[in-house]
Formats: structure tokens, sequence, C-alpha cells
């Protein structure tokens, strides 16, 4: 890694020195190697042990971790095994700065980003516990991968890769809240990564309200850049629609939605909300998520209901490190 990072051969001794000779605990620690060196290991490494917290086993066989990494930080992760593949839910940020009203993590503010070592060690965590190959990963969990833009990257990379874990590109999905310039920068990425945002309202003034983080991109703006996401990548991207009774469940919100995907190419993936402990907002009924599948189908777009995997475990983001923080 040193030598692809254009550093002498003399700085692999130089840290292995810190660390098995002196035990520095931090790679602020290693005074000896340049200051822009330590700020590029730091974003590309964990240091020291990662301790699994707490672990909590779904009926339906997921489980969700709470890992602390060194410097005390815990972050979430969830494995989701079916028939033969293994999905890994993983966090990109120790809590988030986007302040998204119906989520969890967004309630608790930012702690701080993750290096692309410790996302990587999240799906590492996960394949050693369930002891089998991980087949895709989401960055679904905790915080927004593109305000996270490098370490996000260099993690895929190296989940990709096959000295790291040879997922295939096209399963391994970033999930945005639409940082629009990211977005463009993701779409000049090589490889096949698969891209998910969060929509959760087509109506400016309720995305506005909903997703406060995101206000100075506006939908149409959004509706641009996805336009030439697609006709650059030719990939199929995924809206995430949390459904949220009395908020964005109206006829005039689906047919807005409607309009907004009508003649594109994307996949629209209804959720239904999860309960966060004292929100003020509601799951939609089963039966409406169906009439938005329903309505979406009849102009030509194609989508699906989530199954909501470990409800039964605070399977929904942020919560598991709200309960035990
Ligand atoms: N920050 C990124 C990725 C992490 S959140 C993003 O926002 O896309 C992953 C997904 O969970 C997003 O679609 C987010 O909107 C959704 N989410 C957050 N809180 C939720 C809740 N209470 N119920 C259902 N989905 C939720
Ligand atoms: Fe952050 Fe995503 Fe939660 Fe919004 S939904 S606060 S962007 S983690």
């Amino acid at each position: 890694m040193l030598s692809e990072m254009g550093q002498p051969a003399f700085r692999a001794k130089q840290i292995e020195s810190w660390v098995w000779e002196k035990g520095v605990s931090s790679i602020d620690e290693m005074t000896n190697l340049p200051k822009t060196l330590r700020e590029a290991l730091k974003e590309q490494c964990s240091f020291g042990e990662t301790i699994q917290v707490a672990c909590q086993r779904s009926s339906d066989g997921s489980r969700k971790y709470l890992l602390q990494f060194a410097d005390g930080t815990t972050v979430e992760c969830v494995g989701m095994p079916s028939d033969k593949r293994l999905t890994v839910c993983a966090s990109t940020q120790a809590g988030c700065g986007m302040g998204c009203a119906f989520c969890a993590t967004g309630a608790a503010g930012l702690t701080r980003s993750l290096s692309a070592g410790e996302i990587f060690e999240q799906v590492a965590h996960v394949r050693d516990d369930f002891g089998t190959r991980v087949t895709g990963v989401v960055l679904m969990g905790q915080g927004e991968p593109f305000a996270n833009y490098e370490a996000t990257l260099s993690a895929l990379r190296r989940l990709n890769s096959s000295n790291g874990m040879g997922i295939g590109a096209r399963h391994l999905t970033v999930s945005t809240c639409g940082i629009i310039p990211m977005i463009t920068r993701f779409s000049r990425e090589p490889e096949q990564f698969t891209l998910a945002v969060s929509l959760h309202s087509a109506v400016q003034r309720t995305r506005d309200a909903l997703m406060p983080g995101v206000r100075k991109y506006s939908l149409l703006r959004l509706y641009d850049a996805m336009g030439e996401y697609t006709s650059r990548t030719g990939r199929r991207p995924t809206y995430e629609y949390a459904l949220i009774k009395g908020v964005n469940d109206s006829d005039e919100e689906l047919s807005y939605l409607c309009d907004f995907c009508k003649d594109t190419l994307c996949h629209v993936n209804i959720i239904q909300l999860n309960d966060v402990p004292g929100s003020k907002f509601q799951p939609a009924t089963v039966h409406r998520a169906n009439d938005f599948v329903r309505r979406l189908a009849n102009v030509g777009v194609e989508a699906t209901i989530r199954q909501s995997r470990g409800a039964d475990i605070d399977a929904a983001c942020g919560q598991l490190r709200q309960r035990l923080s």
C-alpha cells in the first residue's frame, strides 16, 4: 500500500517500529512521518483493535453488530443471509450530519467520518462471524457516504479487488441522500458500482422538510444529474422512498413521484418506515405501499416494496447505537 502511495520503502520500517517496538496507539503519534502521510494513512487504515460491543440476532437470521474502533467510536453494521448469499449493510460515518427528520442517525448528529479501513473492517467482521463469503455490500448503515467520498471509494475498491474481498462491483451499492456534485463524480468512476438515491418525496417542500441537509440541491438539479448519470453509465439507479403516513403518501405525492420517474432508467424501492423512538412519524399502511407500486407500474416504472429485515432487533438505521449509548 505504501508503494502505491508513492512512499519510499523505509517508511514501512518506521511504521513497524512505532507499532511493534514503541507500541503507539494512534497514527498521530508516529511523529517521524510527514503530516500529509499521517493524514493519508488515517483515511486508509484502521489502527488498533476493533471490538464487538454487542450483537443481536433476528429470528430471520440477520445479525446486527455494534463495533467499537480503537478511539472509542462505535458504529453499526448488519449481516443479512439468504439462500447462498450474505449481504452486509455497513456504515460510512459514525453518526450523520445531514439531519433527515425521520432518521435515528440524523437525530444524533455527526461524530466523525470513518476511514476506508474502518468501512472494510465492518464487512470483514460480519464475514468472520458468519464464516461465509460476503456476496454483496450496501452502504446503508449510518452516515452519508458522499460526505466521506474518498474513504468510501477506497473501501469499495478494496471490497471489489481480488486482493480484498472479490465482490463484484454491481453487488456493491452506495446510498446517498443526494449530494449532487458527488453523484456526478461517482458517474465518472470506472467501476460498475450500484447507486441508490434517497428520494422520499418528489415534492420540493416536502423533501426540504424531511431532508434539510440537501435543501440546497433542488429536485430539478437532482433530476438532471440522474439523467446524466444514466446516460453516462447505462446503469439503473434505485430511488428509495420510505412511506410516511400523512407526509409523503398522498395521491398528490404519488403523482409527483410518477412524473419524476416516468421515462427514466430507474427502480423505485418503497420502504416501510422503521419506528424511531420519540419520532412523530408513522409508517403508511401496506395497502398504500401497494397502491404506490401499482400506480408506478401503470406509468412504466418498476417498483418493489423492500422486505424489512431484522425488525425485531432494532435494525433501523442508528437504533442499536442509540439504545446502548
Ligand atoms: N445516508 C445515506 C445512506 C444511509 S441511510 C442515505 O440517506 O441514503 C440508508 C437508508 O435508510 C436511506 O434510504 C434512508 O433514507 C433510510 N432511512 C433512514 N431512516 C429510516 C427510517 N426510520 N425508516 C426507514 N428508512 C430509513
Ligand atoms: Fe444521514 Fe442518511 Fe440518516 Fe439522512 S437518512 S440523516 S443522510 S444517514
